[in-house]
């Protein structure tokens, strides 16, 4: 494959392949890397091999009982040409603890991620290098963990399967990202106290696309849950954290809910909060009611809203639905605090600046 050395040109190289990499999760690379769990013989050496089919038993229990959780995890080609995994270890520990949720024995965090140096070390070409001041493509990796066992008795499997598999996803282009329409689900919610919210299980993520067609129908992108208790609290915006920004310029303050056992806990609100705190706003988590972000948007308090996840960064909210009523968040653009934050993250994870310590994986080239 040919060097690409302009925005331009990546733009032109990316549609020309189409449609190999731009619609998110539908083309893999080449390589995926298994293990199997046993009582017995706890896990096996991890397996790099081609991407394809899985052995598996029609009465396989992840199938039928839905034992299953996964990861969503980023490697990016930097500017100076290697390619660094982001906050590998925080996923490792959060794949853990859903695992831990799950009743499926946790994936040691060492299993993990010599795991991901095998995939991304064997695929890392796929990722072209766009050059210093172009965005580059990223690897999106999703590790997974599977009850294999053939038994449909209602109890924890007794065998269990590690898979990592990636695809090319897009780079963050100069434009930036572009605001959504967003809608808030009333008649649904997405996690309940004493659920499963907090922990990346596969079954929280089905039952998520009825609202989403909902949201579709009133000219929406994506939903905005509310807590199931009291059906006020706004918790998340699909399968992405969510920020408030109060104030302008320099003063701003930078707000998201308390991660209270139904939220996700983000690597990326994380990396956010850290983030805003290095470029001088304050931070506050704090629970925000839905009539609360009505008012203080009209007040012109609120002055930007915007989600986080690993899959697009940042993602600004440009107006909001909620039954008849709908607003506008500032003018409807991407706000200033939002795009800081999505440039000091890209930029972190791309190579333009310096990344706090222990952030950033470097993998190996391929020998
Ligand atoms: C994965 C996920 C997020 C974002 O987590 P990141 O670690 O930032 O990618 C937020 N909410 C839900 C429901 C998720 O599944």
């Amino acid at each position: 494959m040919t060097d690409i050395v302009t925005d331009r040109t990546a733009r032109t190289t990316v549609a020309a392949q189409a449609p190999k990499s731009p619609e998110f999760g539908a083309s893999f690379t080449a390589h995926m890397v298994t293990a199997s769990w046993t009582a017995d013989g706890g896990w096996s050496p991890l397996v790099l091999q081609p991407h394809g089919p899985l052995p598996m038993s029609p009465a396989m229990v992840g199938l039928h009982y839905g034992q299953v959780v996964f990861e969503g995890l980023k490697a990016h080609r930097r500017t100076d040409g290697t390619v660094s995994v982001f906050r590998p270890d925080r996923h490792a520990a959060r794949l853990a603890e859903s695992a831990r949720r799950l009743a499926i024995p946790p994936l040691p965090e060492r299993l993990f991620l010599d795991a991901v140096d095998l995939l991304v070390a064997a695929d890392q070409d796929e990722l072209q290098h766009v050059g210093p001041n172009a965005p580059a493509l990223s690897l999106y990796l999703r590790p997974l963990l599977y009850a294999s066992e053939a038994h449909l008795g209602l109890r924890p499997a007794r065998e269990y399967a590690f898979l990592l598999i990636a695809f090319v996803t897009g780079g963050f282009f100069a434009d930036g990202p572009e605001p959504v329409p967003v809608w808030v689900s009333t008649r649904h919610h997405r996690a309940a106290p004493g659920g499963t919210g907090a922990v990346k299980f596969a079954g929280n993520y089905a039952p998520t696309y009825l609202a989403q067609e909902e949201a579709a129908r009133a000219g929406c992108r994506q939903v905005v849950w509310l807590d199931a208790a009291e059906r006020r609290w706004v918790e998340e915006l699909g399968g992405m954290n969510l920020f408030f920004v109060r104030g302008r310029g320099a003063g701003a303050q930078v707000v998201t809910p308390p991660l209270g056992g139904t939220l996700l806990p983000g690597v990326t609100r994380d990396s956010l909060l850290h983030l805003a705190t290095r470029l001088g706003y304050e931070t506050r988590e704090e629970r925000v009611a839905v009539d609360q972000w009505r008012a203080e948007c009209a007040a012109g308090t609120i002055t930007e809203t915007f989600a986080s996840g690993t899959a697009a960064a940042v993602t600004p909210v440009g107006s909001v639905r909620h039954g008849d009523a709908e607003w506008r968040i500032g003018d409807g653009g991407a706000g200033p605090v939002t795009l800081a934050l999505h440039n000091a993250l890209t930029g972190v994870q791309t190579g333009r600046s310096p990344a706090p310590d222990g952030w950033l994986r470097k993998v190996p080239p391929r020998r």
